[in-house]
């Protein structure tokens, strides 16, 4: 692969610190543009900060104006968008947040992009991409069969879903209107290294480690695909070097499961890694709770297209990646432990409007995306 100069937003985040990581790895150049929200974490780069490929600008994607500057002054070979409000819990308390970062600030580094693009040279112009990076919750929930296409109607259900369904219909309608050279993906649950507290698989592992009620929605039935991250960057440095010009292609990991299911391997697996105290198990820890309202049942993404077009499958199983991820969590006490002495103490989030009527899914468990 070509040496490239890659504006990344939203790299301080959980997605995006790993793929700034491996691209700096590849060798490109970086920069990193990132608001630093609750979820922007500078210390997830710390090995980054010395690498002279690597650079930070701290921007609000939404902020038409620095967004042109800030494209002006680097003149990336190459857009990676990343930056976004990316807990649905946190969008079912504040939506407004979501529709300024997620759709808003979409549309101003598209409309930036669009005016750096216009002026490149024919070369430039032809190897340039704007690759977006979104989720399978655009597609809605699915029912026990089936699984998620790239053509697959679009139907969100949470104020995050429909605010990344949004960003993705800019983005294919900058392309459609004004050619500009984008690439879309719509990936499955992540889950690895820098991942946010708040999302179902390190609270497991933090709850459970602080000798706490680990919490689970409802039931526990609620099916997710699962996908560590490093292969989700992976995929996305793929689809980038060999993906074509106005294509979509869903990311996964053809790993079902239940949130019951992780949270019990997450269990066994700590139990390995950090027995407890007391030589119980710790799904002795586990307590059912009153259910997300409008939990999506059911997501799964068939990834053929990116399989067979663009030669890329997942490398890492769920057994692995989740040991993999509890031994980072046990191995870096001082990167979490900064985040619940700050901005955020493991709290239950998305319970701001449980007076409102339940909705038809019944089978509803954590989020994750
Ligand atoms: P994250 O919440 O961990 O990180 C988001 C980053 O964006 C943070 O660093 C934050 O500071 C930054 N940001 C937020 N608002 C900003 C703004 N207005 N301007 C500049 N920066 C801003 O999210 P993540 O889990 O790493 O997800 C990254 C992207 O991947 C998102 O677009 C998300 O929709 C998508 N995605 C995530 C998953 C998943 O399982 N986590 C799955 C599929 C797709």
């Amino acid at each position: 692969m070509m040496t490239q100069r890659l504006l990344i937003t939203g790299g301080a985040g959980f997605i995006g610190s790993n793929l700034v990581r491996l691209m700096l790895g590849l060798g490109h150049q970086v920069r990193n543009l990132d608001k630093l929200t609750y979820a922007g974490n500078l210390e997830s780069l710390a090995d980054c900060r010395t690498n002279p490929n690597y650079s930070f600008r701290q921007i609000d994607i939404a902020d038409g104006v620095q967004v042109q500057s800030a494209i002006d002054e680097f003149a990336p070979t190459a857009v990676l968008h990343l930056a976004a409000e990316s807990h649905v819990d946190r969008s079912i308390d504040s939506p407004d947040a979501f529709i300024q970062t997620n759709v808003l600030g979409t549309f101003q580094l598209l409309n930036a992009s669009l005016r750096y693009w216009r002026r490149c040279s024919p070369s430039d112009r032809d190897s340039f991409r704007f690759l977006h990076i979104s989720t399978d919750e655009v597609y809605g929930s699915l029912g026990e069969h089936g699984r998620f296409q790239e053509t697959t109607r679009y139907d969100p259900h949470s104020p995050y879903s429909a605010s990344k369904a949004a960003s993705d219909h800019l983005v294919r309608a900058w392309y459609h209107t004004y050619g500009l050279p984008i690439l879309l993906t719509n990936c499955s649950n992540n889950y690895g290294p820098y991942q946010f507290p708040e999302k179902l698989i390190p609270v497991i592992i933090l709850k459970a480690i602080r000798a706490e009620p680990i919490p689970l929605y409802g039931k526990g039935q609620n099916v997710r695909d699962w996908l560590y991250v490093l292969d989700h960057c992976l995929a996305l440095s793929c689809v980038l070097t060999r993906g074509v010009p106005g294509e979509t292609y869903n990311i996964g990991g053809n790993t079902e499961r239940t949130n019951r299911d992780i949270v019990q391997l997450v269990c066994s697996q700590l139990d390995k890694l950090r027995p407890r105290p007391d030589g119980k198990a710790y799904q002795e820890q586990i307590v059912y709770v009153e259910d997300r309202p409008g939990h999506d049942f059911r997501y799964a993404i068939d990834a053929t297209k990116i399989q067979t077009e663009l030669n890329w499958q997942p490398e890492t199983s769920i057994e692995v990646g989740i040991t993999s991820t509890i031994q980072w969590y046990l191995d870096h006490p001082s990167w979490w432990q900064a985040i619940l002495n700050g901005s955020y103490r493991l709290d239950r989030l998305g319970t701001s409007i449980s007076s409102r009527p339940i909705l038809a899914q019944s089978l509803h468990a954590n989020e994750e995306d």
